[in-house]
């Protein structure tokens, strides 16, 4: 039976209505921060975004730096503003396969970064390669490895960027993908379903859709779902709101928000 937000008094959504936040912890999984060329973003420093964060209610979000990911910014630099804000920031590591050296150096680096890095971030199109180049493998193999998040950027061009291929190459790194192959909604379920069970899907631009989060946990099960919003972009209440109000259980709703990423990940990191 369908199921209106608006008939349950205690539902999540009402909570969230009611409190401006929910009574357990949510995790963005995929965030940016400072200004972009292409928008004028009003809030989009570190001190801006973290009293954001403390007002929706999320516990950790996961960023990649624009001028990291436009090649101006080092990874290193990136680390030292968590550091700023150690409650609430969290960071994919850029990858950058035009700077190969950079690349076997940061990695090198990745354990001193500890707890602030917690995977790295792989934006194929915006660096003119596809996801199977051999500029890749050197950072898929170390995360492979390590068993760790790789956040890889995805659009619905998705099954010509070599996606599945790789993902099945590198069974044992934990690939999550950003907007969900967004519009290929069969192919981002093909990626989960016949992977070694290393893939999940990052909701990003998703929420604004209408009926899609219903479908997406239909073909691959919420366990697969995880949060992210883009914050600058998209807002944490935007999102959440998606979320809360698309025609799902509330367990599904907590294995999107947090049970996912806890379950990967643990709740101290
Ligand atoms: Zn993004």
């Amino acid at each position: 039976m369908k199921r209106s937000i608006w008939e349950k008094e205690n539902s999540l959504a009402a909570a969230m209505w009611n409190n401006g936040k929910l009574d357990f912890p949510v995790y963005d999984m995929h965030g940016h921060m400072g200004p972009h060329n292409a928008i004028c973003f009003k809030h989009c420093s570190a001190e801006d975004m973290v009293a954001h964060l403390k007002r929706a209610g999320i516990k950790h979000l996961v960023f990649s730096h624009h001028a990291n990911l436009l090649g101006f910014m080092k990874n290193e630099s990136v680390v030292e503003i968590c550091k700023e804000h150690p409650d609430f920031l969290r960071m994919y590591a850029g990858i950058i396969p035009q700077q190969q050296e950079t690349i076997k150096s940061d990695l090198a680096m990745f354990d001193k970064w500890s707890p602030y890095a917690v995977g790295l971030k792989i934006l194929p199109i915006y660096h003119n390669h596809k996801l199977e180049d051999k500029e890749y493998e050197y950072a898929l193999s170390f995360a492979n490895e390590r068993k760790i998040p790789v956040l890889i950027h995805t659009w619905g061009n998705a099954p010509e960027c070599g996606i599945y291929e790789t993902i099945c190459k590198y069974p044992d790194a934990k690939f999550f993908l950003a907007h969900c192959c967004f519009g290929a909604w069969d192919y981002a379920a093909r990626c989960v379903n016949e992977s070694n069970g290393n893939v999940w899907l990052e909701l990003t631009a998703v929420p604004g859709e209408r009926g899609i989060i219903e479908k997406l946990v239909e073909m691959v099960g919420s366990e697969k779902i995880l949060f992210g919003t883009d914050l600058p972009w998209f807002d944490e209440y935007q999102a959440i709101g998606g979320v809360l109000s698309a025609d799902i259980t509330e367990d599904d709703i907590k294995n999107i928000l947090y049970r996912n990423i806890e379950k990967l990940l643990g709740t101290d990191w």
